[in-house]
């Protein structure tokens, strides 16, 4: 799904939720496509009546089918906060808006999803045994022959043998 499809959607949705809930004119949803991790989507409170729902890039590439179902769950939410604060997050109110906006009600998107990237750091020392982890790239370069200066002693730093990840 495009970002141009998520945005007449969206639009959609708003249109049936002002024919359905009495919302005012003070509340607005946006959508951006920058969430990370495994979740699917979430909705937020920006600030008074204004809500953003965030979508997963990796939900729109591998399940676009499934968009319009995750947009309808995270509208809900932002209905529901909105008009009954107090209300659980998938609680039977919610239950009721997702439905009524054409959601399928769902309370979690099984997606493949990547996990989170993981990167590994690589432990080099000085040869008087100050400490420093370097990236992948750095450590691909200094393998290569390249060297590389602890920062504040300007001592040349030697590749230890231990790494780790990082999440
Ligand atoms: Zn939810």
């Amino acid at each position: 799904m495009h970002d141009v499809d998520i945005q007449k959607t969206l639009e959609q949705l708003l249109t049936k939720a002002r024919d359905s809930w009495s919302l005012g004119d003070g509340f607005a949803v946006v959508v951006d496509t920058r969430l990370r991790g495994k979740a699917a989507g979430k909705a937020q409170r920006v600030r008074r009546g204004h809500y953003r729902i965030s979508l997963n890039p990796e939900l729109l590439a591998k399940h676009p089918s499934q968009v319009t179902d995750v947009l309808c769950h995270e509208m809900a939410h932002c209905i529901v906060f909105h008009l009954w604060p107090a209300e659980p997050p998938h609680g039977k109110t919610w239950k009721t808006v997702c439905q009524h906006l054409g959601g399928s009600a769902a309370t979690t998107h099984q997606l493949a999803l990547r996990p989170a990237r993981r990167s590994r750091r690589f432990r080099y020392l000085t040869d008087c045994g100050i400490e420093c982890w370097l990236g992948p790239i750095q450590h691909r370069r200094a393998m290569a022959g390249g060297t590389y200066k602890h920062r504040r002693s300007g001592k040349p730093l030697f590749y230890s043998g231990d790494c780790r990840w990082t999440d």
